[in-house]
């Protein structure tokens, strides 16, 4: 295993050039560099909130959370204005290059969708933040209508149909996750030969046994990431550096490969 960038680099581009099913498993580290702070890494969304006000339980017994997270939410704290950075586009660029199967993310913030890759093709274990649900009646509506209308001072907004209980179409802690995302997801880990993580500290579970299926399936397991995770001694390319020049590097040899 070799931790060096041009050698990680060209051993990764090898092993997608020479793939048949190309998994990407991305967590909030693949966004940071878009600006959209992830939880972890210190100056993180969890420095800042308190994780136990964001549990589903809360949101739905008590009004100062609900009140707490609608503001939060409305702010557009997680992804407002937040474009689809280099490691997205190297992506999508993957994809186009016919070499992707698919995305599995643990975020919320849609990034991959805007960088080119179809949402067919992006399986999201927690949601995404353009939806907002109604509890009640099971009707979705465009987030940004929502966030308007508590940026306009709704406290806490209710269904526009049935006045039933709004929610971010978003997984909160304590909730299950949605279960084709999950079946699928699953599906294509066993199925990957070849099984990038990206930003992601694998910790948070279902989600993080992705990765172990395609192990135990026999992939090749590659690891973009900042920080250490506990799968980091199983992957045959270990990439400590940023997602962005990485990938982009990554996508661009691929490229050259397949060119040349
Ligand atoms: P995490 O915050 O636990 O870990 C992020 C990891 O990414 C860290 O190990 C960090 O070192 C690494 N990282 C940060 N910037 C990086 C960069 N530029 N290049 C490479 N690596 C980088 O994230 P997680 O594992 O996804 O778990 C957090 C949960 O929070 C997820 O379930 C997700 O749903 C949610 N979340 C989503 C978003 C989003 O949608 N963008 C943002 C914050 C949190
Ligand atoms: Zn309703």
């Amino acid at each position: 295993m070799t931790t060096d960038f041009e050698q990680g680099v060209s051993r990764a581009a090898d092993l997608i050039a020479g793939s048949r099913r190309l998994v990407v498993f991305t967590g909030a580290g693949i966004s940071t560099e878009s600006g959209i702070p992830d939880f972890r890494s210190p100056g993180g969304i969890w420095t800042r909130f308190d994780p136990d006000d964001f549990t589903i339980d809360k949101f739905l017994t008590t009004e100062r959370t609900r009140k707490l997270q609608w503001q939060m939410f409305g702010e557009g704290l997680l992804s407002d204005g937040a474009e689809p950075n280099a490691a997205h586009a190297a992506i999508a660029e993957l994809w186009r290059l016919g070499r992707l199967d698919c995305v599995i993310t643990q975020n919320i913030d849609n990034l991959h969708q805007r960088a080119g890759v179809p949402d067919e093709r992006v399986f999201e274990l927690h949601g995404n933040m353009r939806w907002a649900v109604c509890l009640d009646c099971r009707k979705r509506f465009p987030f940004e209508e929502v966030a308007a209308r508590v940026l306009g001072g709704e406290e806490i907004p209710d269904c526009p149909d049935c006045h039933g209980t709004l929610k971010p179409d978003i997984v909160m802690f304590g909730e299950q996750l949605p279960v084709r995302a999950l079946d699928e997801a699953a599906r294509h880990s066993i199925a990957a030969d070849v099984f990038f993580v990206i930003g992601s500290t694998l910790t948070v579970y279902p989600a993080a046994l992705m990765p172990q299926y395609a192990l135990q399936a026999g992939a090749s397991l590659v690891i973009v990431n900042l920080s250490e995770t506990p799968l980091d001694g199983r992957a045959e390319v270990l990439l400590p550096f940023k997602a962005g020049e990485t990938m982009q590097a990554i996508a661009d040899m691929v490229k050259a490969k397949l060119a040349g």
